[in-house]
């Protein structure tokens, strides 16, 4: 893409121009955070600075101000997801999080006989919440398998889905391997036997735009920290008609209408899931990043990177015994590799020596490498604000690190 400002997008971002060992930095591991620009970090120094307050029960100045701009990114999150109703927006510390809440809320709601089904492209957090519940309500945990491209098995997920499957979760892009998972045919098959669907959307939702009312999903999860916000804050948006279902998730200050030692009953949503002072900031700062986001526009945003993807998956695979996991039709810009003979780790330890930042292991997904029979991959995943120079400067370490380890 020739128009797109990559350089004054790079001025945003201030911590790119540091240096790491001696060299510019080069920062490929945006799967596992993104970087802060300035917009977003000139919020947070502005809510310490003017008018840091708890929420939603004072009535000073300070209090009112706060409470505004919390509630104000709420809606900024309404509408990027395309929610109905703000009250479907819930603040969590993340996806983590928002997972565990609506594993807490099914663990109430389901018993044995009953079926879930996990695809094996997921992240841990997506796996372990609802193993626990399965654990506690006798369900039984199935799993969507995948293919050698990093697909999923759509088949199988057609012969998995019964008049027993209550529930189905699945990534809507896989960490690992950058898949785009095609999430509308997946929920749409659930439906068809009254099953709810959740997707992780943590690692999509720095590429695309999801449009939680099109997708007719149930429950989608982000953190804010993978799209230019801080870490410990995300969302889960949930159907209106499933969260007033659901029990809360804690019990504290926030989340009650009235507290006797007898019985306490339940405040309203979002407030019955948001049990104690939030990080306040954090939801602010949230709305600012996607403000920031959606200036450059998720479009421009997606077609870069695709670029980059393309230029770097052709440069890696002129590397000799360099193989390459996860070639779905259907992916964003991660790729995950490994070199025959050398660990991941060696690989990882090198490029760094250069400036270049990778993410080695299993990236919090080992079913997936289990199926590929490795340890682990390297992994280089690419934002918005990188550059084909970038994509040269890895390939190069790359190249250094493999005559170094062989
Ligand atoms: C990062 C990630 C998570 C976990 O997000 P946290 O912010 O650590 O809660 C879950 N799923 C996917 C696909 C991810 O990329």
């Amino acid at each position: 893409m020739t128009n797109f400002p990559i350089d004054k997008i790079r001025q945003d971002f201030p911590i790119l121009q540091r240096k790491v060992n001696g060299k510019p930095l080069v920062y490929l591991d945006n799967a596992a955070t993104s970087q802060t620009p300035k917009q977003v970090i000139d919020c947070i120094v502005e809510y310490y600075s003017l008018y840091n307050a708890n929420i939603h029960r004072g009535v000073h100045t300070l209090s009112q101000e706060a409470t505004d701009a919390y509630e104000a990114a709420r809606e900024k999150i309404r509408v990027h997801f395309n929610a109905k109703h703000p009250e479907e927006i819930i603040f969590t510390s993340g996806t983590t999080e928002g997972i565990n809440l609506v594993a807490h809320g099914f663990s109430k709601r389901l018993k044995k006989g009953d079926e879930v089904i996990v695809s094996a492209l997921e992240h841990h957090s997506n796996i372990v919440p609802w193993q626990m519940m399965c654990e506690e309500t006798g369900a039984k945990l199935k799993v969507l398998p995948m293919l050698p491209s990093g697909d999923l098995d759509m088949k199988a997920y057609a012969d998995l889905v019964n008049a027993n499957t209550k529930l189905v979760f699945v990534n809507h892009i896989s960490n690992a391997l950058g898949t785009i998972n095609p999430i509308k045919e997946i929920i749409e098959k659930a439906k068809s036997v009254g099953a709810a669907v959740l997707i992780d959307g943590a690692q999509a939702a720095p590429h695309i735009k999801a449009d939680v009312q099109a997708l007719d999903v149930d429950f989608y999860v982000v953190s804010a920290h993978k799209m230019c916000g801080p870490t410990g804050v995300g969302v889960l948006y949930g159907k209106k008609t499933w969260l007033e279902k659901l029990d809360p998730y804690q019990g504290g200050g926030e989340m009650i209408d009235q507290v006797r030692f007898e019985q306490t009953t339940y405040a309203g949503l979002p407030h019955k899931f948001e049990a104690g002072t939030p990080n306040i900031c954090g939801g602010i700062a949230f709305g600012a990043a996607i403000d920031y986001m959606n200036t450059i526009g998720f479009e421009a945003i997606a077609q870069y990177e695709h670029d980059l993807l393309v230029k770097a998956t052709q440069a890696l695979l002129e590397i000799d015994g360099l193989k390459i996991y996860g070639t779905a039709k259907e992916k964003t810009s991660v790729i995950s590799f490994n070199i025959e003979g050398i660990h991941p780790y060696d690989i990882g330890t090198i490029v760094d020596k250069l400036g270049i930042a990778v993410r080695t292991g299993h990236h919090c997904a080992q079913p997936i490498m289990d199926y590929y029979e490795i340890p682990g991959t390297v992994r280089a995943s690419f934002a918005f604000y990188n550059t084909f120079e970038e994509v040269e400067a890895l390939v190069q370490a790359v190249k250094k690190a493999k005559e170094m380890l062989s």
